[in-house]
């Protein structure tokens, strides 16, 4: 049916109807008339449908109020009275997407499905938790939530705790975060953006509850609210059920949710602060800087700005990173740019920067130099033909992995919607193509430049320098608060706190009845396909070489990847591998010198990445494959380009550019020993699977602490170490790259694939076929039960163990199971309880079952529920409802929709590690037929792992120490 302008349906009336050629559908911008609510519906044909309902929520403090109540809603509402509806949708929904989230200046929460019904099951409980929330009843969900007094014993020492105040300190142990709200501090000081929405730790407990239920009371309310819908859902029956279910109980408020404008500074300013580190580290390259600045008025130019970013700094060899980067006085460089604020802004950063005043004027020096020379001179039309393809390709292949694509565009009208501007001026990409190609044409991106950067006095200049004292400094701080206060108390006052925390752990222990429970919305077993995803997979050979061909509607790209068996290197250079990795198509060729191939790159394909793959066969316990893959990809009509860079990349390197080769070491240690801190539960498990499996042993060497330990030293001694590695690497190359031992990957559309399979073939000609002894591997495992020290609050706690080698078989069940764990026992436990951000329980389909906290308060707490949660399942009570939802909420997972390389990407690793179509299926028949006796039986699995006593934790180096006996090796890292 066609709507016409004006035309009311169901009380929203259409103001503006536009066809969208990317997104191949229709735009509808509606108004509802009652609360003047904007909605837009994104109408095409995808069936991966999206909603998001979105606040505008500025807030002038720090307490974090506008991120608790994001938390908050999300435990229980006037329809679904249950703890945490959120979890329980998680469990039993096919969502293929449900979270919430908190920027500066709004919240949104969206939802996608490709299932009629369970999307509108979702967007219900969505509606009514952020309109109806029981907030206003149960102070404990604010306790919970926010932060309370927490105090079990009136002899007992208390403690601050609460989910956000936690999730927070965490955040706020990274000086890259204490950075970043430092920058904004200093350039948004007079509007919102100066504040931190997340809330700062410190002043989390400032937060009342009254001005906690005033927040939602003024915000939380049809008439500042933005509605979005996408896919190929029903317009008519969508506008009829918001109108009916919600909006017209509402009627229109005046909400003062204006986000003010930070008047522009006419000088730069400059500001410096600490961070904590812990350790006798070396302290003087431990410096951060980051300069930023607020663009005005940036309008139609916010693609054209993207552009010039990456033509600036996207790679070692563009002008201005390579300018920073021979200051030689940083390990690491990188920049942000942001539209999603009012007033966006472009910030750079250097890492481990030495600690020498005169260096900050350097390095204002060298921007403003390089700048000025490219406004002088014209910015070189390759590096601009290159900015813009790359730009191009990126907006055509719309590759964002497994997020629904109606999510992302959700997210992007709001950079401009928020702000009451037109929310499509972002979705017009032809219209943006054409501007910027005009721009290169007529010295545009010189503009820009002068306009910005040169001539924009609204700049701060940030430094972060380390303070080995300051953690423990903070920490005494707080415990001092503390005490003060509690010693300020009453007896009875006590008692008082001692009681509300009971009550808080008695609410949280408490199990929802099934009543509650079974109000919330959930599929039948029969709306799930009984049948696994099997992908379009064809093999095939090219002279002796195995291809896999991947058939899909790619719109004219096509994704090709090598898969090199690294069993040609023998096992003392592994390490070199790593070190290899990390360089192919970032070192010169024959052909092409470093700056030249990135252009190239980037003028004429879609990227190209390397990667290390150790991959465990699914059917025989211990069996691994181990692969260096080189993967590009290319509209078809570049093809030949993409081969060309492919074979300069894979048979014409050289690695004997020593400065050059440095900065890309030094920049992958500076982000190895940042992972400690960001991402320390991939880590961990890594790790301690080390201690008994030969794959994780070798993945190690490959990409693991081992591999950041190698990088470690050999940076320490780059000078003396420099020509042996260099050799090495050579070596190393020439084995690895070797076309007797390689499989291919292709991904394309049919049409396409006889042409290129000739030039494909052409290709692998050129590719050494000397022939080559397969080494094979042994390494000595050990459970070396490791804790590494980190200046960090937070911890992640991994133990586990591989239950095939205690002969036990991976089943669906586990799979199951791992829902139930995950959104249950550990949930309660570990992040409710505990106050970990987050928890999980996994058993890979090789066996390896592992418990992993993130940014986790506790260590000894979290290994002792680890180890009872074998009990725990053996003796599990679950309602026949409970279990379908598990089994629900574990189906979906597997057949979440994926974007045309994620595809691949799947199949591919299906292929390799033998989890054959019938393999697939059968795990899929035992997750679908699990019986509670069935996940009862895991419970001896899981004790069996645990009894093993493996275990890996990275963290707060007192709260390793406190759990010294625990380890066997601790080790400090210098972060
Ligand atoms: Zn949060």
């Amino acid at each position: 049916m066609e709507y016409q302008i004006d035309q009311v349906i169901h009380g929203f009336k259409l103001c503006h109807k536009e066809y969208l050629k990317d997104i191949q559908g229709t735009a509808y911008y509606f108004e509802y008339q009652k609360t003047h609510t904007p909605l837009l519906y994104l109408s095409n044909q995808d069936n991966n449908k999206v909603f998001h309902i979105a606040f505008r929520t500025p807030s002038n403090n720090s307490t974090g109020v506008a991120h608790i109540i994001e938390h908050s809603v999300l435990d229980g509402s006037r329809k679904y009275p249950v703890k945490e509806p959120f979890v329980e949708l998680v469990k039993g929904s096919v969502n293929t997407f449900l979270n919430a989230m908190t920027y500066p200046d709004k919240t949104v929460y969206p939802v996608a499905s490709t299932n009629d019904k369970d999307f509108m099951n979702l967007i219900d409980v969505y509606l009514d938790a952020v309109f109806y929330p029981n907030i206003y009843k149960n102070k404990k969900i604010f306790e919970q939530e926010g932060w309370h007094y927490h105090l079990e014993n009136p002899n007992g020492t208390m403690n601050y705790n609460g989910v956000v105040y936690n999730e927070m300190k965490g955040v706020y142990s990274s000086p890259e975060e204490i950075l970043q709200n430092e920058l904004f501090k200093q350039l948004y000081p007079d509007s919102i953006y100066g504040k931190e929405s997340g809330g700062f730790p410190d002043d989390i407990p400032d937060l009342s509850y009254d001005e906690f239920l005033n927040f939602h009371r003024k915000f939380y309310h049809p008439s500042n609210a933005y509605i979005y819908l996408y896919g190929d859902g029903d317009i008519e029956a969508h506008l009829k059920y918001l109108d009916e279910a919600y909006l017209s109980d509402f009627d229109f408020q005046k909400v003062d949710s204006q986000i003010k404008l930070q008047p522009y500074f006419s000088k730069p300013v400059e500001s410096s602060s600490y961070y904590p580190l812990s350790g006798e580290t070396q302290l003087n390259n431990k410096n951060y800087l980051t300069i930023g600045w607020v663009l005005k008025d940036l309008k139609d130019d916010w693609l054209a700005f993207d552009i010039l970013t990456n033509i600036l700094l996207g790679e070692n060899s563009y002008p201005l990173k390579k300018a920073l980067l021979d200051l030689n006085i940083c390990e690491d460089i990188s920049y942000s740019y942001t539209t999603s604020v009012r007033q966006p802004y472009f910030a750079i950063t250097l890492k481990n920067m030495m600690d020498e005043t005169e260096n900050i004027d350097r390095v204002q020096a060298t921007i403003s130099n390089v700048l000025s020379r490219l406004v002088e001179k014209g910015i070189d039309q390759k590096m601009l033909e290159a900015g813009i393809n790359s730009a191009i390709f990126e907006i055509k292949e719309k590759d964002f992995g497994s997020y629904p694509p109606g999510l992302m565009f959700g997210l992007e009208l709001m950079d401009t919607w928020l702000y009451d501007q037109d929310p499509l001026s972002h979705m017009r990409m032809d219209d943006a193509i054409k501007h910027v190609k005009a721009m290169a044409e007529n010295g545009g991106f010189e503009r820009l430049i002068d306009k910005q950067l040169i001539q924009n006095h609204h700049c701060a200049v940030v430094t972060l320098k380390p303070d080995p004292g300051l953690a423990s400094k903070n920490a005494k701080a707080l415990s001092e608060r503390l005490e003060k206060y509690q010693s300020s108390l009453s007896d009875d006052e006590i008692d008082g706190i001692v009681k509300d925390t009971k009550e808080l752990l008695a609410y949280q222990n408490r199990e929802d009845t099934p009543e509650n429970l079974a109000t919330i919305p959930k599929l039948e077993l029969s709306d799930l396909n009984a049948k696994a995803r099997v992908p379009q997979i064809a093999r095939g050979m090219m002279d002796d070489c195995f291809v896999l061909w991947h058939p899909a509607p790619t719109d004219g790209i096509v994704h090709l990847k090598f898969y090199f068996d690294i069993r040609t290197v023998a096992q003392e250079d592994l390490a070199v591998l790593g070190i290899l990795n990390k360089l192919l198509f970032n070192v010169r060729t024959d052909r092409y010198a470093v700056d030249e191939m990135d252009q190239m790159i980037q003028i004429h394909t879609g990227g190209i990445s390397t990667n290390l793959e150790v991959l465990d066969d699914v059917q025989s316990e211990g069996q691994y494959q181990a692969y260096l893959s080189i993967g590009g990809k290319a509209l078809i009509d570049q093809i030949d380009h993409l081969l060309e860079l492919l074979v300069q990349g894979m048979t014409a390197s050289h690695f004997d550019e020593k400065e050059i080769i440095e900065a890309i070491l030094q920049e992958h240690r500076t982000k190895f020993e940042n992972r400690f801190l960001t991402s320390g539960n991939v880590l961990a498990s890594q790790r301690l699977q080390s201690y008994y499996s030969q794959s994780a042993a070798l993945y190690q060497q490959l990409g693991g602490i081992d591999f950041g330990r190698n990088l470690t030293a050999i940076c320490q001694d780059y000078d003396i170490n420099f020509d042996d590695l260099s050799r090495k690497l050579l070596r190393v190359y020439r084995q690895v790259i070797n076309r007797n031992h390689v499989k291919l990957s292709i991904t394309c559309e049919p049409v396409n694939q006889n042409k290129i399979y000739h030039k494909v073939k052409r290709c692998l000609q050129s590719i050494d076929n000397n022939e080559q002894t397969l080494y094979s591997y042994h390494f000595e495992t050990e459970k070396k039960n490791e804790g590494f020290m980190t200046s960090s609050k937070i911890n992640y706690v991994t133990k586990g163990f591989n239950i095939k080698r205690l002969g036990y078989d991976y089943k669906g069940s586990l799979f199951v199971l791992k829902t139930i764990m995950d959104m249950g026992y550990l949930w309660n436990r570990v992040r409710v309880k505990g106050g970990a951000y987050g928890t999980g329980f996994s058993v890979s389909k090789a066996g390896d079952l592992i418990f992993t906290s993130y940014r986790d308060p506790h260590v000894a707490n979290t290994l002792q529920v680890y180890d009872e949660a074998g009990k725990y399942v053996s003796e599990m009570q679950i309602s026949q409802r409970e279990l379908e939802k598990a089994i629900i909420g574990s189906i979906s997972t597997k057949d979440h929709p994926l974007s045309l390389a994620m595809q691949s990407y799947v199949a591919d690793r299906q292929f390799l590690t033998r989890q054959t179509p019938e393999w697939t299926q059968i795990e899929r028949d035992q997750i679908l037929s699990t019986t509670v006796d069935d996940l009862r039986k895991c419970g001896e699995i899981i004790d069996a792992a645990m009894r093993q006593n493996a275990l890996c934790v990275i963290g707060n180096e007192e709260k390793i120490r406190e759990n010294q006996e625990r380890f066997n090796e601790l080790t400090f890292i210098q972060k």
